[in-house]
């Protein structure tokens, strides 16, 4: 059966799929058009609906399990090298197809082509970093006080379930990928079911540039039936999750079920903490990008702005006045600075909490008061004066453009403020003072913290979450322990092996 396309994303869609008759997944190599319940997707400029597609399902996910398994046996019998030459294959082979892809991204995600075309470039960087890696993370040798050769064996977990939202489908999908497949483990990947082709697209180009099939593949479909069903599936030895509290919650259960290891990416409600001796006009600037950037569709918004008492009025002007300046508008235009919200149940979240806010005695001092408007699912930057801390706007994830301005007196007050959320995704403090600036850094309960910067990440560098945030770590070096499994391994060197009961002895000498 053959789903809609529109002329604009099938024609943005033609360097990967020249002759796509419909959207399905991407298994073993092949093209597999899932048998499931209709999947529709409207475009978030405006609210037409942009392709359709059937969710892949359970047989479907089986089969990908079994692609898996016979591509990580192949992938893993390449030397590390091998995989590391491989993976600078793939790096270029995205950087020689960033403009198309980051195209696809922008239209089908409705993010600003300026994000996309710099995200792509980070998902080249990413397989660029992790090909250095894979020849060089590895087992050592432990001086064991006894006659025997101890070493330890960095080993794939095998095959690895990664389910992914929908704010940054391409830089999510390299962020689990590169560090995954560099350790000789094969994916399953399940990406958002609003946003999937980017993430196909990303496997098409990997294996165009040489990755064994089956290393890399994708399944288009629903979280609650392909999603389940993926893990479900036997081979799966590690899932890694990346999206919201709930589902996390209920991936974490099913996965304990199972008793497979998970890391849990999820949600934030982070604060964003200015004190009156801050450079304000850079903080405003700073204040700014941290919540309004990707239309606050980042884990790691900076929701809660807390200012301290006397610049307070003075300093949420500013970014009222930065925010009502903001360029918000078609997501392919290069003058865009922000785009719509993804998707209308996004939209009616976004727009009921910025009401909630309101009848909670908030102030709206610039852009939305949360009615809808015609068109596409656009919400304009909009900033809450006169928030406190237990109102539903300071504790809710918004994930759009919306930032809850909280006033503060002291630093134990913004501290306890800051610590006071069931979430620990991130924060920042704003002050020109250095002491001060290292203890909050020190007290804030949170898995990334900037002074004076918000939102600087690279590959390099680990990332993950304190608390419902999530548990776990991507990013750096650190990935690379979740991505293997460790193996102790014993050999006795002494010419007469003393024979003994119980543990070997020698261990105590
Ligand atoms: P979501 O939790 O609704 O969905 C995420 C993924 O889970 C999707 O692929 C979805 O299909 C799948 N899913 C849903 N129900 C499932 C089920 N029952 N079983 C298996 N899979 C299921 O999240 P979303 O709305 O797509 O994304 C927004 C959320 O993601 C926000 O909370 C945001 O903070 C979070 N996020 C976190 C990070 C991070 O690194 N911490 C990064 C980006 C986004």
């Amino acid at each position: 059966m053959t789903h809609f396309i529109d002329s604009r994303l099938r024609d943005a869609a033609l360097p990967f799929w020249p002759d796509v008759a419909s959207v399905g997944s991407h298994v073993g190599g092949d093209l597999v058009i899932g048998r499931g319940a209709t999947i529709s997707v409207n475009d978030p400029a405006t609210g037409q609906l942009l392709f359709s597609y059937a969710d892949a399902g359970a047989d479907v996910a089986a089969k990908a399990a079994a692609a898996a398994v016979a591509g990580q046996a192949e992938w893993a019998r390449l030397t590390a090298a091998g995989r590391g030459r491989m993976m600078q294959a793939i790096a270029r082979a995205i950087l020689a197809a960033a403009e198309p892809l980051a195209q696809l991204e922008a239209l089908s995600a409705g993010k600003p082509i300026r994000d996309t075309r710099g995200e792509v470039a980070k998902v080249a960087e990413m397989f660029e970093y992790y090909a250095g890696w894979a020849d060089k993370f590895h087992g050592e040798v432990i001086p064991v006080p006894s006659s025997h050769l101890n070493y330890t064996r960095r080993e794939p977990m095998g095959v690895v379930l990664q389910i992914t939202p929908w704010n940054a489908p391409i830089f999510t999908a390299g962020w689990q990928i590169a560090p995954a497949i560099s350790m000789g483990n094969a994916v399953i990947l399940k990406p958002s079911e609003l946003t999937p082709l980017t993430s196909l697209a990303l496997a098409l180009i990997a294996e165009r540039a040489g990755l064994p099939k089956g290393v890399v593949n994708v399944l288009a479909g629903f979280g609650h039936s392909t999603g389940q069903a993926a893990l479900a599936q036997p081979a799966v030895k590690k899932v890694v999750f990346v999206g919201s509290v709930p589902t996390g919650r209920l991936i974490g259960e099913a996965a304990a079920r199972r008793l497979l290891p998970s890391v849990l990416e999820l949600g934030g409600k982070s604060a964003n903490i200015v004190f009156a001796d801050a450079d304000l006009e850079r903080a405003a600037i700073g204040a700014q990008a941290a919540i309004f950037g990707g239309a606050g569709q980042s884990c790691v918004a900076g929701s809660r702005l807390l200012v301290q008492s006397a610049v307070y009025d003075r300093f949420v002007d500013l970014v009222a006045q930065g925010a009502a300046k903001i360029k918000c508008g078609d997501p392919l235009s290069a003058e865009t600075e922000i785009g719509p919200i993804n998707n209308a149940k996004q939209y009616d979240h976004v727009l009921s909490l910025i009401r909630e806010g309101a009848d909670e005695g908030a102030e709206i001092v610039a852009g939305s008061n949360g009615e809808s408007t015609p068109g596409g699912y656009y919400v304009r930057p909009t900033v809450l004066k006169n928030v406190t801390n237990t109102m539903g706007i300071a504790r809710k994830e918004v994930f759009g453009p919306v930032v809850a301005a909280i006033r503060f007196e002291t630093e134990e007050e913004a501290i306890a403020i800051a610590n006071d959320s069931e979430f620990g995704l991130a924060g920042a403090v704003w002050t020109t003072d250095v002491a001060r600036a290292h203890r909050v850094a020190a007290q804030v309960k949170a898995g990334t913290f900037w002074i004076n910067s918000y939102k600087t990440i690279n590959v390099a560098s680990p990332f993950g979450g304190y608390n419902h945030s999530g548990h776990g770590r991507s990013s750096g070096v650190e990935a690379l322990y979740e991505y293997t499994q460790v193996k102790s391994v014993w050999v006795e060197t002494a010419a007469e092996p003393a024979v003994a009961f119980g543990y070997a002895p020698g261990l105590r000498e």
